[in-house]
């Protein structure tokens, strides 16, 4: 590989990761703001093409490591045709034993599919379900049919991949506790439940539908609940907590996660990817439109980029620490009254209590670099 492989390889998790963003979707979720697209299909085929030319170049140029992860995000990387999804990751250098993560819409899972991914090193699909129950699925805006879930789960069971996760999402409008108990143990009850799962609090993000409509927000106190609901539920059947939003059985946490979650460093490909590496992070212009245009034109993507000092750094990675098991050091989290039960210390570590993990945010803003980090 090219210069700086060495230093690069040496990232706070070992290992480099590479995300690929793919920004269509079939309709627009009423609570989404990511950076995705209904109307603009017509370019899959110069994404692609687009995608495949940055990545040659992130290798050529500025000597990116074989990824130890790759993860396509987006928007739904399912709705790429197969073929061009993995031309993309045709042209991503990947370590042996790569992870390699396709996030895919319920309805896009099928074992024609998955095998193709397969034979081309894919080793583990997320899919994005969020509800097993007909009227929350309607309340938050998602298109899919409910059974679509439970097929799709089905299927990637038995694709003989690595593993395999499902999103869920809380707190939509007209969810109720039993709605929230069903879908999950609808997952749970499968021959074979997901490994890995990912539950995610309703957010309300400005400019969408859902902002809109104050009807639909989430309520806090009901949010804690379904949080706790999921965890008695998920820790009974044999999950652990790997972050504050993911569950997994052993041996099947997603590399890629835990890379971002120890501050490592990665390159993102595509519009609005994000990389991090050597202190630096900068970012790709947003639209695929002018992703395409800036790329064929042999133009760098790159739409910004900052420097964080190594305080913010350090006090960034404690954050990030901080929302996992292994949490931080003890001195990170001051003694303070307004923080009792929000963390357990032991062994010289700070941990967040359950209650801890629903406050999260709270204890982060008391976060202080200890003089030895
Ligand atoms: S499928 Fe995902 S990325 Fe696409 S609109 Fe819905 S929430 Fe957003």
């Amino acid at each position: 590989m090219g210069p700086g492989t060495g230093a690069v390889a040496a990232g706070e998790a070992g290992g480099f990761g590479v995300y690929v963003h793919v920004p269509f979707c079939r309709s627009r979720c009423d609570y989404c703001a990511f950076a995705t697209y209904v109307d603009r299909d017509h370019l899959f085929a110069d994404y692609a093409e687009a995608c495949i030319a940055e990545a040659r170049h992130a290798v050529a140029e500025e000597g990116i490591p074989p990824a130890t992860s790759v993860f396509f995000g987006g928007g739904t990387p399912s709705r790429l045709p197969p073929d061009l999804l993995l031309a993309i990751l045709d042209a991503v250098p990947r370590a042996h034993g790569a992870e390699v993560t396709v996030e895919c819409n319920p309805e896009d899972v099928t074992p024609e599919r998955l095998a193709a991914y397969r034979a081309a090193g894919v080793t583990r699909v997320s899919i994005g379900g969020q509800s097993t129950v007909p009227h929350v699925l309607a309340g938050l805006g998602r298109r899919h049919t409910p059974g679509a879930l439970v097929a799709a789960a089905a299927a990637a069971a038995g694709a003989g991949l690595a593993s395999w996760n499902v999103d869920l999402i809380m707190g939509g409008a007209g969810e109720s506790d039993e709605d929230w108990d069903r879908s999950l143990a609808d997952l749970l009850t499968l021959d074979a439940p997901p490994p890995h799962l990912s539950v995610y609090a309703l957010t309300v993000e400005p400019g969408t539908p859902l902002a809109a409509d104050p009807s639909r927000h989430p309520d806090d106190d009901v949010l804690a609940r379904r949080y706790e609901r999921a965890d008695d539920l998920l820790q009974g059947a044999g999950y652990r907590w790997e972050e504050i939003s993911n569950w997994a059985r052993p041996g099947h946490g997603c590399r890629h996660n835990r890379l971002y979650w120890a501050r490592g460093e990665y390159r993102g490909i595509g519009s609005a990817a994000h990389s991090h590496r050597q202190g630096r992070r900068w970012w790709n212009v947003r639209t695929p439109d002018r992703y395409v245009a800036r790329v064929r034109a042999g133009r760098s993507p790159q739409a910004g980029e900052e420097v964080l000092a190594p305080a913010q750094q350090a006090l960034e990675a404690l954050a990030l620490g901080l929302r996992t098991p292994a949490g931080v050091p003890e001195a990170a989290v001051p003694d303070a009254p307004e923080l009792a039960g929000l963390v357990e210390r032991r062994a010289g570590r700070a941990v967040l209590t359950r209650r801890g993990r629903l406050l999260a945010d709270a204890v982060a803003a008391r976060l202080v670099v200890p003089a030895a980090t």
